[in-house]
């Protein structure tokens, strides 16, 4: 058996920084990741048989906790029939039924393998369907790796500070234009100047890349107003709040409707997938009904569509999000009060679900705002508490994740790590 220093030494001589995907790295907060053996409802286990409270649920997927028994099953019992097939298979259908079903704005919906690919083959819909070929995004906003998006993006690259990446071309680049989110006045005069070149918008309705931060009031309908106003296609990048913050997604909570949607995560279950849709006209463009070409082998595959499907029934029940609502609040109350306790300038954003930590006095409602807090006392609270058990996201620009899984006791004890964290935080 490999220790996880073992293990990460191994790793860093074949895979780039050891890791698969760059937060996983702990680059920003410092020290090396764990490497997790197994996953059972609230908790981690790593190579050595330490246990952690988990906060991250696998970057927002696992929101009923890790390996429920009815996903299990409904994996082991699809994959008994094989992995993949290359043709349509049914359970595709009950997905999409299911997803046009929970999401009134889905009249159609494509499964893809990422919330990457989701938003890519968003935007060239939006393209496609408008003839128009700029696009804008948000700063501190994280829409996957595709080329467009590294511009300003949050998520690793935030954490990493390598917002515009070498490789994308210039000339792709300069398609994209950013806004600061929460600043509706900056859209007006950006819309006004070159709106009619514009073919979407693309945001988090909560951003959860640059920590978590809410949309004002007003905020999203503001855009939904002036999108139409130009012409321009509104896409909500739903891919970590589509099934988290509420059944239908942060465009129920906030009444508002995008033209597009974009969702991973939580629908794949743990398993690789991603989905797109919205409007049916703008969605009957996509190959083989219209002329924009997106395609996948191992899109719908029957068994990442069972994993899915089973937490969505997961989901579905009744009280599900006021009770993950709940436990929410009761984590957040806490923290505040052991933080102040503790005399730390601390601050927290919530919805149902999702939470933002921040060390500042201040409510954060901007990129400027995230950006601007005491980094260096988040990276040394994320090792106070991993120390304790309780595993973060190793980033300070990375929204937090609770489950249904997570007990009163899990909170509780995470409380009291966080007491003792907050309390060591200025000792050297
Ligand atoms: N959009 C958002 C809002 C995300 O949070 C993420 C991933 N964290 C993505 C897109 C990309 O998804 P994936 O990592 O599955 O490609």
């Amino acid at each position: 058996m490999n220790t996880n220093h073992e293990l990460f030494q191994r790793a860093l001589k074949n895979i780039p920084g050891g890791v698969n995907s760059p937060v996983r790295a702990f680059k920003s907060v410092g020290g090396e990741p764990f490497f997790t053996q197994r996953a059972q409802g609230a908790y981690l286990w790593d190579v050595e048989g330490k246990r952690y409270i988990d906060y991250i649920g696998s970057w927002g997927p696992m929101i009923a906790g890790h390996n429920p028994p009815s996903v299990l099953e409904a994996v082991l019992k699809t994959a008994r029939d094989g992995l993949s097939f290359g043709t349509p298979n049914p359970l595709e259908v009950t997905m999409a039924d299911t997803l046009c079903r929970l999401v009134p704005s889905l009249q159609m919906v494509r499964m893809v393998n990422s919330g990457t690919e989701a938003t890519m083959a968003a935007i060239r819909l939006a393209r496609g369907f408008t003839s128009r070929e700029k696009i804008i995004k948000f700063e501190g906003c994280y829409h996957g790796h595709g080329d467009a998006f590294l511009v300003k993006a949050g998520s690793g690259a935030l954490t990493l500070g390598v917002p515009n990446s070498p490789g994308v071309p210039k000339e792709l680049a300069d398609l994209t234009l950013t806004l600061p989110y929460n600043d509706l006045d900056a859209a007006k005069d950006l819309f006004a100047k070159i709106g009619d070149e514009v073919a979407c918008v693309i945001i988090e309705p909560i951003a959860g890349n640059m920590n978590c931060i809410l949309p004002r009031d007003g905020y999203l309908q503001g855009l939904r107003d002036l999108c139409t106003q130009h012409g321009i296609l509104l896409v909500f990048d739903e891919v970590m709040t589509g099934f988290r913050v509420a059944l239908g997604g942060a465009q129920q909570l906030y009444g508002v409707t995008p033209d597009l949607s974009t969702f991973g995560k939580i629908i794949g279950g743990g398993m690789p997938v991603g989905a797109y849709g919205g409007r049916r006209d703008i969605m009957e463009k996509i190959a083989p009904s219209g002329p924009v070409y997106q395609a996948g082998t191992l899109s719908g595959n029957p068994v990442a569509m069972a994993a899915g499907l089973a937490t969505l029934a997961l989901v579905e029940q009744p009280g599900f999000y006021d009770e993950l609502h709940r436990k929410t609040r009761l984590l957040t109350d806490g923290l505040l009060a052991v933080a102040t306790d503790a005399g730390v300038p601390f601050s927290i954003t919530r919805t149902c679900g999702m939470f933002g930590l921040f060390f500042t006095s201040e409510h954060v409602e901007t990129y400027q705002q995230a950006t601007a807090c005491d980094i260096p006392a988040f990276n040394r609270f994320f090792h106070g508490m991993l120390a304790r058990g309780v595993y973060l996201a190793p980033s300070a620009f990375e929204a937090g994740f609770i489950s249904a899984a997570h007990d009163e006791n899990d909170i509780a004890d995470t409380l009291t790590a966080a007491s003792s964290a907050f309390k060591n935080l200025f000792k050297v």
